[in-house]
C-alpha cells in the first residue's frame, strides 16, 4: 500500500489541519524558503550524522534521494536479517511511513534512538517519538526502549569533540506508550482531511509558531491583510496622536546612579549547536561583536568604538582584551535588557577565569536603560509603545529620525546568521557583511544614546 502520511505530515496535522492540507495540495502557497531555515535543517542533518558515531558499524537504509519511501522500508526489512544497527530504519503501518534515526538490535529486543539537535527533550519530540513507536511496534518490533538523543548542555569542549560526552540519551518510553491510544484517531482524522474539497478554515493563532513557525504564514496573513488594513491605518493615526508621559522624579531617581564616563554597550552573539571552540558548550551564546558609544562627560563629543570577529576563529580572547581595555574601571555601562549582557559576562568569567576579576567588575557596573520602559515601572510610558519595551519599538516613537529600516541587517537573528556564514564567503561579500554588521550593532548603541538624550533634554 502506498504510504499516505509521513512523520512530517502527521506532525503538521498535529499543529494545524490547514497546514496539513496546504502542504499536501497547495505547496505552491508556501513561504519562499529562507536561507536561515535551510541552515537550521542542515544543522539537524549534520547532528544526526554525528550521533551515528555513537553506534558505529551500522548500515543506512535511506535511499540516494534522501526520501524515506517504500524502497527504504524494503531495505530495512533486508537489513534486519543481517545487521544489528540500522540508521534511518524505515517502517510502514496503517498508511504511515516513518524512519527512526538509529535502531539497535540485541537478540530479539530493539532499542530506538531519535536524534534531536536541542539541549533537552521538547514536547514535539514526544509526539514524534510516539508516532514512530506506534509504527515500529505495530510492525512487530519488540521495542524495549525509545530514547531521544540530544545534547548534553553541560558538555564543555576541550580539544576534539568527545561524541560520547556531547550527547545524552533520555528515555521517553513511558510517555510515548501513554500516548498510543490517541494515535489511531489522529491518523484517521488526517486521512479524512485529505478528502476535503476545500482548504479547511482555521484562524491564525498561537499554533502558527508552535512548535515551529508555519511555512504558510504569508498566505494565511494575506487572507486577513485586507480586513486589517483599514484598522492598521486607524491605529497608526492614533499612534501619531499618542503622547509620551515621563515621571520626571522617578526618571531622575533612576539616572541618579549613572556615573561618567557613560558607556552605551551592546553584544551580538552566535550559538553553535556543536561547540565550535574550546571552552564552549552546545548552543552557548558566543559573543562575536560589540558596539560601544562613550560619553566621557556631560556635553562631551560622543565617541564610538567596536569589535567584530573574523567569522572563523574564536572571537572571545580578542574581544575580551579589547572590551576590558575600552570599558576601563569606572563609569556606568548602559545596556538594554542587562540580563543578556550580564549572562554573557558571567559565562566569559567561567570560560576565561584569568579575566574573572575584570569581568566581575564590569558586570557590577552595568545598568539597564530598558527598566524605565517596563510597564511595571511606569516611568516612561506611551500607548505608542504598544506594551512593548523592545528598543526597536521605543526608538521610532522617541527618535523617529533614527531607524533600522534602511539597514541590510535589522535584527540580531540575521546578524548572527550572517556572521556564521562569513567564513565561507568570498572577500567582497565578507567585507560587505562586516560593514552591515558594524552598522547594525552601532545603531543598537546609538539608539540608546539618543533615547537617553531625548528624555534627559526634555525633547519628548
Ligand atoms: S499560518 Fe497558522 S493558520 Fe495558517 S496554516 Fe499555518 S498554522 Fe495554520
Amino acid at each position: 500500500m502506498r504510504p499516505l502520511l509521513s512523520k512530517t505530515t502527521y506532525l503538521y496535522g498535529m499543529q494545524c489541519h490547514k497546514r496539513f492540507y496546504l502542504n499536501r495540495y497547495h505547496k505552491n502557497l508556501a513561504n519562499p524558503e529562507e536561507e536561515q531555515a535551510q541552515a537550521i535543517f542542515q544543522t539537524g542533518t549534520d547532528v544526526g550524522l554525528l550521533a551515528q558515531h555513537l553506534f558505529p558499524g551500522g548500515i543506512n537504509a535511506q535511499g540516494e534521494d534522501k526520501w524515506h519511501g517504500e524502497a527504504s522500508v524494503k531495505r530495512t526489512q533486508e537489513y534486519l536479517k543481517t545487521h544489528s544497527i540500522i540508521y534511518e530504519a524505515a517502517f510502514l503501518f496503517n498508511g504511515v511511513i516513518c524512519a527512526v534515526d538509529i535502531l539497535v538490535r540485541n537478540g530479539n529486543a530493539f532499542y530506538a534512538y531519535e536524534v534531536k539537535s536541542t539541549n533537552s527533550v521538547k514536547e514535539q519530540h514526544i509526539e514524534d517519538a510516539a508516532l514512530q513507536y506506534y509504527v515500529l511496534s505495530n510492525c512487530g518490533l519488540n521495542l524495549q526502549d525509545f530514547s531521544i538523543l540530544h545534547f548534553n548542555k553541560e558538555y564543555v569542549r576541550v580539544g576534539e569533540i568527545d561524541i560520547a560526552q556531547l550527547f545524552t540519551a533520555s528515555s521517553v518510553m513511558a510517555v510515548v506508550e501513554a500516548k498510543q491510544a490517541f494515535i489511531p484517531k489522529n491518523i484517521a482524522d488526517f486521512k479524512k482531511l485529505m478528502y476535503l474539497k476545500n482548504i479547511p478554515i482555521v484562524e491564525m493563532g498561537p499554533q502558527c509558531n508552535k512548535p515551529y513557525a508555519c511555512n504558510f504564514s504569508d498566505y494565511c496573513s494575506s487572507l486577513i491583510a485586507s480586513q486589517y488594513n483599514s484598522a492598521i491605518e486607524e491605529v497608526e493615526t492614533r499612534i501619531e496622536n499618542r503622547e509620551t508621559r515621563i515621571n520626571r522624579k522617578e526618571w531622575e531617581s533612576f539616572t541618579a546612579g549613572f556615573e561618567y564616563p557613560l558607556f552605551f554597550f551592546d553584544f551580538e552573539t552566535i550559538m553553535y549547536a556543536v561547540p565550535e571552540f574550546n571552552f564552549s558548550r552546545p548552543y552557548q551564546q558566543i559573543p562575536f561583536q560589540y558596539s560601544l558609544h562613550i560619553l566621557l562627560q556631560p556635553h562631551a563629543k560622543l565617541l564610538h568604538t567596536s569589535y567584530l570577529g573574523n567569522g572563523v576563529a574564536d572571537p572571545r580572547p580578542d574581544l575580551l582584551e579589547q572590551m576590558i581595555r575600552e570599558l576601563g574601571t569606572s563609569g556606568s555601562i548602559i545596556t538594554w535588557n542587562m540580563s543578556f549582557e550580564k549572562g554573557i559576562l558571567a559565562k566569559l568569567a567561567i570560560d576565561f577565569p584569568e579575566y574573572q576579576e575584570e569581568l566581575l567588575a564590569i558586570h557590577n557596573r552595568i545598568v539597564d536603560l530598558m527598566t524605565p520602559f517596563r510597564p511595571s515601572q511606569a516611568i516612561v510610558q506611551s500607548a505608542a509603545f504598544n506594551g512593548s519595551y523592545s528598543i526597536k519599538n521605543i526608538l521610532p516613537v522617541l527618535v523617529p529620525e533614527l531607524s533600522y529600516t534602511s539597514l541590510n541587517i535589522q535584527e540580531g537573528g540575521t546578524a548572527s546568521f550572517r556572521y556564521g556564514q562569513m567564513g565561507a564567503m568570498g572577500e567582497e561579500e565578507r567585507e560587505q557583511t562586516r560593514a552591515d554588521l558594524l552598522e547594525y550593532c552601532c545603531l543598537d548603541t546609538l539608539a540608546m544614546v539618543r533615547i537617553w538624550e531625548a528624555i534627559e533634554k526634555g525633547m519628548v
